[in-house]
């Protein structure tokens, strides 16, 4: 079977390495260079969108932001796996809300922001602190503002003034104002959804960012309570979309409420730990959804955890020598605080787990990996 991924990064190269045993050929469109490309050997390139769309049994994508004259190429051929709709909407916050709205699913209160009236109304129906995000491209805590005081507004005004201004977006730049949630902690539900509506999902996962990037995923043991209401929520959001592949939730836990912060139409950063702790990776079951091949298993094999490297391209050797620690790096170039890889770690037990965590991030630098260092060190009591 032939695969064409809308995306060439690292999320497309660990669905072909993934799918390769199962005699699927990948192929990934670069939105950059326009061309169809090998995902694994980036420099050999096939021909352009309409070849891939030819080539192609299905059509996926590995990220939201993707120009829609694409999309609709894509859809017209019948291919497209989840629908352009779902990617779209997983690509602006505010068709978001309106699914979330849609599905009665709980999330922090808000209100759309499109000029200066509406940022107005929003100061005086929403509590302080509020957090104003991007509608569009926005994504690791990018093109987001934070208000504490009514001082701050008017320069807040001017910035976001900008930033409209300067949106070259062929859909109208917007945000969604948030009303900031206190919560306990971060978790997100990654799953999916055949064709014929099966719907297997990962136990849930505990998410650490650093500077607004995850930077650790931990898979959760013994929470059937909050696993079956995360199920619920990605039951109602999937069946209205009549979605099909791999769809991440990302929750705000507020005691054993979860309220949904964004959804991700794809693979999701916080089920890599699945490479290595469960039967089948979110990788190999997306594609599994998208070619219409039965879902692979979903429970935790054993206690794993993932530890993002951000901006750096090589980490100690001597990590490889722990038992239950694999390294999974994307070759691409350096750059502050860019995804890089991930270092997957697995153990027998949760204690065994938590020692292995604080064993590898001993062999890390501290420069890079000091947040992630104090995140460790804390699970560990
Ligand atoms: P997002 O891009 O929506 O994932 O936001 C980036 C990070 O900002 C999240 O992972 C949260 O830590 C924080 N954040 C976003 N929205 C809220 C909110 N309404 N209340 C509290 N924290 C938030």
């Amino acid at each position: 079977m032939n695969v064409l991924v809308l995306g060439s990064g690292q999320l497309a190269q660990m669905m072909a390495l993934a799918t390769k045993p199962l005699n699927i050929e990948l192929r990934a469109y670069d939105v950059g260079s326009k061309q169809v490309i090998n995902p694994l050997a980036q420099d050999q390139v096939f021909g352009d969108l309409a070849s891939g769309i030819e080539y192609a049994d299905f059509i996926t994508a590995e990220f939201e932001h993707i120009e829609h004259d694409v999309l609709t190429l894509c859809e017209a051929s019948g291919k497209l796996r989840p629908t352009s709709q779902s990617i779209k909407t997983g690509g602006d916050r505010r068709l978001e809300k309106q699914l979330l709205a849609q599905c009665q699913a709980d999330n922090a209160q808000h209100i759309i922001v499109e000029d200066e009236q509406s940022f107005n109304a929003a100061l005086k129906e929403l509590q302080l602190p509020i957090i104003l995000k991007s509608a569009l491209a926005g994504y690791d805590g990018k093109g987001q503002w934070r208000l504490k005081s009514l001082d701050q507004a008017p320069s807040t005004w001017l910035e976001i003034a900008d930033f409209f201004a300067g949106s070259t977006s062929e859909i109208p730049q917007g945000l969604v104002a948030e009303q900031m949630v206190p919560f306990d902690r971060e978790v997100s539900l990654v799953g999916m959804r055949s064709a014929t509506g099966e719907i297997k999902v990962y136990p849930l996962t505990e998410n650490h960012h650093t500077d607004g990037v995850l930077s650790v995923s931990l898979a959760l043991e013994n929470e059937e309570k909050l696993q079956a209401t995360a199920l619920e929520v990605f039951t109602r959001l999937t069946n209205t979309l009549d979605y099909v592949g791999t769809l991440a939730i990302e929750f705000f836990q507020v005691g054993d409420k979860l309220l949904v912060n964004e959804i991700a139409p794809r693979v999701h950063n916080s089920g890599h730990w699945t490479q290595q702790g469960a039967d089948t990776s979110q990788f190999e079951n997306h594609i599994r959804a998208v070619c219409g091949l039965p879902l692979g298993g979903t429970e935790l094999l054993r206690p794993t955890a993932m530890i993002n490297i951000l901006g750096e391209d090589s980490v100690e050797n001597d990590i490889l020598a722990i038992a239950g620690v694999a390294v999974h790096w994307y070759g691409k170039s350096k750059r502050p605080g860019r995804k890089m890889g991930h270092i997957n770690v697995s153990a027998n037990t949760q204690e065994q787990l938590q020692q292995k965590l604080v064993a590898v991030a001993a062999l890390l630098p501290e420069s890079a990996f000091s947040d992630i260092k104090a995140y460790i060190s804390n699970l560990e009591c």
